[in-house]
């Protein structure tokens, strides 16, 4: 599985999760899927209900109209993304605990070091997680 993401979408997931902290920010990844490439063309961003640093969990009204609007435009979900406002990007023991999904991407993103934002993707299969080439479009 490699990601492609178009350069304002990770500028938006940036945007967004640093105006959330110090909670997490959360929402889904919507688009194509073509062969081992998945190509984001949505990403919906999502009210974290918990209002916490440390977790997530979506709004379900938001998913359910997010899951419509995809529908209705011919994509598929492709996984959603999270930030760690003080944590490493990788998947925390929570995070892998709640990937049921095993052919959805997890993209986190760590703010960390404020002046250093990293994104990473992960694919998580029974508890397995690998990271995965993110490929940015301009
Ligand atoms: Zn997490």
């Amino acid at each position: 599985m490699t990601i492609l993401l178009k350069q304002h979408d990770y500028n938006e997931i940036i945007f967004f999760s640093q105006k959330k902290l110090p909670n997490e920010a959360c929402g889904l990844l919507a688009g194509n899927i073509d062969g081992e490439i998945k190509s984001i063309k949505k990403v919906y961003y999502l009210t974290n209900l918990d209002q916490s640093p440390q977790h997530f969990s979506m709004d379900p009204q938001e998913q359910f109209a997010a899951i419509k609007e995809i529908r209705s435009m011919g994509w598929v979900l492709l996984g959603n993304f999270h930030s760690h406002p003080s944590s490493p990007s990788r998947p925390s023991q929570e995070d892998i605990h709640l990937a049921f999904d095993a052919d959805a991407c997890y993209l986190i993103l760590s703010l960390q070091d404020k002046g250093n934002p990293v994104l990473k993707g992960f694919q998580i299969i029974e508890n397995v997680v690998t990271e995965k080439v993110i490929l940015m479009q301009f």
